[in-house]
């Protein structure tokens, strides 16, 4: 492919001036298109933001506003979309005391006293536990309690998150500042755990923690902003070029609007907000700015808890805690109204569901809520896009609720690989049937939306990719009852986070593929996600991020 191209060189010619690392071109590597079928490409052309061309090499000429980039090797993708993360945790992570990753409750607790010393002063915050692969748990699961904390932190005010956010341990001078006693009764729909002698352990499961909540310092806007700006640092390096913002605060909105137009939103944002800017959303109607780089147009929802903390709704009773069969955080009669309110205004509805009674819940909320309110009524036409987030353990008989309904299946192939350590023992062999089944769903035409749900996870595209595609640990563990068939293949995986994110908000007309006239969304990788044995995935790296035909990560100088 040496002929030269007159057509490219006229599309590249007299090319806009402004806006200048909008036009590019990048070749020296293998390029999926992710259209179905097609051959690999070897070159893209962008202009304007947008592709103005993809396919085999042909000789091009570049006038100076013109990026070129030698892709030396790795291979290029439609730009990957986290298809449900929380921006705003992500950042915090990087501000706060990160936990994840700590391998016993010794490690956790060192971890602590480390960042108590550097931090002399005020509350600790904390966040990225979790006991499931702790030696201390080998006799079943065990959680930190104030005592940890304590012998940790002594005196301190500590406040730490398990990973999935379901559940926070809290240091006894946490407890006597939330003036939480052995009297203290939960909310409904969380629990707060107490020992043989009826006083708490310091470790609050689901809605108890609004008990402790007001013992958080208020961030400053300030420091929201830094937030987000460590965010966005940290997904563009991981190689997304968008997330779908699950939970976004609702009075975080401008400020992620303000953000955008002032060029500090690198990625896409689709935002999916807390209920309590349901009503408020529902007035205004979907809201874009920054040429649609944070769009927010949906709610998010809860349906039940975490299988983790044993707050997901399940029909029969835990298989290791027969007293307990989950929590539901909401009836039909309270969120029936909002869903009807949300066809109205042409928001799409996210809702939060991991046991199977919790799905099951919504599915038949969903269609009692679309026979409600009459379609002429529903604002923004017929084709509303409902989610379900995690849709975790379904009964196989919910399967097709999914397809006719229908509903898209928003799930994260990293809780599958990390939950099977535990889920076995919580669930039983009978309901594992339907426990993270991503090709039962997609066999059946269900689009399944692939998300980490940073910082629950990590957050990294190539984890989720490996997880979707394997389903076996990072250390290439299977057990028996893990159902390997309910891995994907690889282009399902890819469509999982490309394609598919892109039509769960809407945008698969500009997004999710490398085509002709879409928006110039790229990422690439320093492996073939395609070709390369499995085991190797998760050690690959991002090494660039491309969003509108702009660079926004660049691992290492490849031009
Ligand atoms: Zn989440």
């Amino acid at each position: 492919m040496k002929s030269s191209s007159p057509i490219l060189a006229l599309l590249l010619a007299g090319v806009a001036t402004t806006a200048s690392a909008q036009n590019m071109i990048i070749r020296g590597g293998t390029i999926h298109t992710g259209v179905d079928g097609a051959t690999p490409a070897e070159l893209v052309v962008v202009r304007d933001g947008r592709v103005s061309y993809v396919g085999p090499s042909v000789a091009t000429a570049s006038g100076p506003d013109t990026v070129v980039i030698n892709l030396k090797g790795a291979t290029l993708f439609p730009g990957f979309t986290d298809g449900h993360a929380h921006l705003d945790g992500i950042g915090w992570r990087e501000m706060t005391l990160n936990l994840e990753g700590s391998t016993s409750v010794v490690d956790a607790m060192a971890r602590l006293t480390a960042w108590a010393l550097a931090h002399p002063e005020g509350v600790i915050v904390g966040r990225g536990w979790i006991e499931t692969r702790w030696p201390e748990s080998a006799n079943g699961a065990r959680f930190l309690t104030a005592a940890d904390l304590d012998a940790a932190a002594p005196g301190r005010i500590v406040l730490l998150a398990r990973a999935d956010g379901h559940a926070t341990t809290v240091s006894t001078p946490a407890l006597r500042a939330a003036g939480i006693t052995a009297a203290t009764v939960a909310p409904e729909g969380g629990e707060i755990r107490k020992d043989a002698s009826g006083q708490p352990t310091g470790f609050f499961v689901d809605a108890a923690q609004s008990l402790i909540g007001r013992l958080m310092p208020r961030a400053d806007p300030a420091a929201t902003r830094a937030a987000y700006q460590a965010g966005f640092r940290v997904e563009a390096a991981y190689g997304w070029t968008g997330v779908h913002f699950m939970s976004a605060p609702w009075k975080d909105i401008p400020l992620l609007e303000q953000m955008a137009e002032a060029g500090e939103a690198p990625l896409r944002v689709y935002n999916s907000v807390t209920p309590d800017g349901a009503a408020a959303l529902f007035a205004s109607g979907p809201r874009s700015v920054a040429d649609g780089r944070i769009i927010t147009r949906a709610v998010k929802l809860y349906a039940d808890g975490a299988l983790g903390s044993r707050g997901a709704a399940l029909y029969a009773p835990y298989a290791d805690a027969p007293g307990t069969s989950g929590l539901m955080q909401t009836t039909g009669a309270e969120i029936l109204p909002i869903y009807e309110a949300a066809l109205r205004a042409g928001i799409q509805v996210a809702t939060h569901a991991i046991g199977d009674r919790g799905n099951g819940s919504v599915i038949d909320w969903y269609g009692k809520a679309m026979a409600a309110a009459p379609r002429t009524e529903w604002k923004g036409g017929e084709d509303v896009r409902w989610r379900i987030e995690h849709a975790q353990i379904l009964r196989p008989s919910d399967y097709s609720a999914f397809h006719d309904l229908p509903i898209i299946a928003s799930m994260q192939p990293s809780h599958a690989i990390g939950d099977f350590h535990f889920a076995p023992a919580r669930l039983g062999e009978e309901r594992l049937n339907g426990a993270y089944a991503w090709k039962s769903l997609v066999d059946r035409g269900v689009i399944v939306v692939g998300g980490s749900d940073a910082p629950v996870e990590r957050g990294d595209p190539l984890i989720e990719f490996y997880a979707a595609v394997a389903r076996r640990d990072l250390e290439g563990f299977q057990g028996p009852d893990w159902h390997p068939e309910e891995a994907v293949s690889r282009e399902t995986a890819l469509k999982m986070f490309t394609l598919w994110p892109a039509y769960a908000s809407f945008r698969e007309g500009e997004l999710g593929t490398i085509e002709v006239g879409k928006r110039a969304d790229f990422t690439a990788f320093d492996i073939d996600l395609m070709t390369v044995p499995a085991a190797e995935i998760p050690k690959g790296h991002a090494t660039l991020t491309v969003v509108d035909g702009k660079v926004v990560y660049e691992r290492e100088a490849s031009r």
